[in-house]
């Protein structure tokens, strides 16, 4: 086609490419015809009206070929006319549409002009059918009407009743990613079949006078799904509808956000539902959060590890553990973190495992240690809703842990010391502390005396360990033996004993029993085959004289004890005066 149009008219379109927007974005048809009288280019207004969608197709195309007989006779007169004299015709003509049928337009031919040359036509149509009525009537104050238009943040459209698009502004155009020239002319049923877009529904509220909401997605020009939220508005002219104009907002960031925060919301609940289930054993419950943090986060493993100065012990996982995995290294960077309140995110793709994210467990106030979410394959892509659940299941966990724990100390406060059968320190200070709480209440004297065995490692070291533990069986039963039912002896180490002796009226009632402990170094002990005889030191501390809260009333105990021991052993001291 090209070689049928004299090279003048190239130039002229040339210079039209300076100013595209113009052409393309003009509310007329525009078309540019050589001296001929064939289309060299076209607008998607012009396209829309006489061509079809393909923009090529309305190119080399006479105009006589898109009008009636009668119009191309009229037509040819004025395209002489303005070619040979220069002159701009305006007059009214009939087109043929596509569709076969007559589209009354208004129109205008210029000459177009290199230099002083004429080089061909510039044709444009104004459609007088329902549509040119909407855009023309609008157009009585075009400027400010068109700039609100352009400019306005929301997609707007004006469609006519049968929803073909008859104008869009530039973000209309931002938001579908099709250009004007590609959506004059179409429906909404670009966007897709999931618009659920029914012409005939619309056009039937639009005669209503209605206007509509409608929020759906839209498919985009590159593939993209957005959620749209819009509304349709009738357009009145002259008391009669004559088509509608439509605003779109893009709403899938909030939508998104709403359906995040609702996700949120029910995996959060899910967590609490997992706490509350008291019936389940603490185990049971971390580590269902920890199942429930692998699929939620996408991980594959996860596991809560302890630390206890150097020693790093994973005591709950969930998930698959991936192969060969290196602990030292994840180890080290997790207890960097420890002490940090925050979500720890490692995300390193050339490190193994190249994600690693968690959260430090406190437990019962102490760094505990944290549980830890791996990903060996894509780095995990965490949400600021990732990281605020991994917080939750941190404290959940941590929970969990604790009153775990809780449940183990009281279980070793009932059993006591597994050697001797005697009440273990954590009994033994639960008892001393009720006795100080009940000293205190009725206003009265106890005493606490700190036992320990004199030379006991030379026992051990004699006749072993075994006759060592049989001592200590043997000494803790005479110790029981010499003393009240109301007192309680408890083992609180090695060969560390402590009697609580309450309700005493004086020092010497304290005194009178810590000589009577020492009396054992008259007693012979049977351990295993052998006799045994022992000494030991006793230090006592009287409440309320030495101390007053329990803490301190074995720190007194330990203090007067240590001093029998320096002064050479087998003996008691009272207070730490002493
Ligand atoms: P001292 O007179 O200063 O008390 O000297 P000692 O040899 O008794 O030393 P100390 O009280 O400091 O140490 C107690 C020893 O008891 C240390 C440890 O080897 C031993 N021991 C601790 N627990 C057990 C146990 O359960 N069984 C046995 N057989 N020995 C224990
Ligand atoms: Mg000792």
């Amino acid at each position: 086609m090209s070689e049928n149009v004299p090279a003048d008219i190239h130039d002229y379109l040339k210079l039209l490419e300076r100013a595209p927007e113009t052409f393309r974005r003009s509310w007329d048809a525009i078309a540019i015809y050589d001296l001929e009288g064939r289309v060299v280019a076209g607008n998607a207004v012009a396209r829309a009206m006489i061509g079809s969608d393909r923009a090529s197709s309305m190119l080399g195309r006479h105009f006589a070929e898109h009008m009636t007989l009668e119009a191309a006779t009229k037509a040819a007169r004025d395209f002489a006319h303005c070619v040979t004299l220069g002159q701009r015709v305006e007059s009214s003509s009939v087109f043929v549409g596509e569709d076969g049928q007559p589209i009354p337009v208004r129109t205008l031919l210029v000459p177009a002009r290199v230099g002083n040359r004429i080089v061909g036509v510039i044709g444009f149509a104004r459609d007088l059918r329902h549509r040119q009525d909407i855009l023309g009537q609008f157009m009585r104050s075009e400027q400010q009407f068109r700039s609100l238009f352009e400019n306005h943040p929301d997609g707007l459209a004006l469609h006519d009743l049968e929803s073909r698009f008859l104008r869009v502004n530039s973000a209309a155009e931002r938001l579908t990613g099709y250009t004007l020239d590609e959506m004059i002319g179409q429906t909404p049923e670009l966007f897709g079949p999931d618009t659920g877009y029914d012409v005939e529904a619309v056009r039937a509220a639009m005669l209503r006078g209605e206007t509509t909401e409608f929020e759906h997605p839209i498919h985009t020009k590159s593939g993209g799904t957005l959620e749209i939220n819009g509304r349709r508005v009738p357009l009145i002219l002259d008391g009669e509808v004559r088509g509608f104009c439509s605003m779109i907002h893009d709403v899938t960031e909030e939508r998104r956000a709403a359906r995040n925060s609702a996700r949120q919301a029910t995996r959060i609940a899910e967590l609490y539902r997992i706490a509350a289930s008291a019936s389940v054993a603490q185990e049971e419950r971390v580590k269902t959060a920890l199942e429930a943090g692998v699929a939620e986060l996408g991980a594959e493993w996860a596991y809560v590890a302890r630390f206890d100065n150097d020693r790093f012990e994973i005591t709950f996982s969930a998930g698959t553990r991936p192969q060969k995995i290196p602990l030292e290294a994840e180890r080290d960077r997790i207890r960097a973190e420890l002490k940090s309140e925050d979500v720890f995110v490692f995300s390193d793709p050339a490190a193994y495992p190249p994600s690693l994210a968690g959260t430090a467990l406190a437990v019962e106030g102490t760094h505990y240690g944290a549980v830890a979410f791996v990903q060996t394959g894509a780095p995990m892509n965490l949400s600021t809703m990732d990281r605020d659940y991994i917080r939750a299941l941190g404290v959940l966990i941590g929970s969990a842990i604790q009153q775990g724990e809780r449940t183990k100390r009281l279980d070793t406060l009932a059993f006591g010391d597994a050697l001797t059968g005697l009440p273990n320190r954590a009994l033994l200070e639960d008892r001393l502390e009720q006795t100080l709480l009940s000293a205190r209440r009725h206003r009265r004297s106890f005493a606490a005396h700190y036992v320990d065995i004199d030379y006991f490692k030379t026992i051990n070291d004699t006749y072993g360990h075994h006759v060592g533990d049989a001592v200590l069986i043997a000494v803790s039963s005479w110790l029981r033996s010499v003393l009240r039912d109301s007192d309680t002896i408890g083992r609180i180490g090695g060969d560390e004993f402590v009697v609580l002796q309450p309700e005493i009226d004086s020092q010497d009632q304290a005194e009178e029993v810590a000589a009577k402990l020492c009396t054992i170094r008259d007693q012979t002990l049977r351990a295993g085959a052998h006799d045994i005889r022992v000494t030991i030191s006793v230090g006592c501390a009287v409440f309320p004289m030495d101390a007053e809260n329990p803490v301190d009333m074995l720190k007194a105990a330990d203090a007067a004890l240590y001093d029998v021991k320096h002064r050479g052993r087998d003996g008691y001291a009272i207070g730490i005066a002493q």
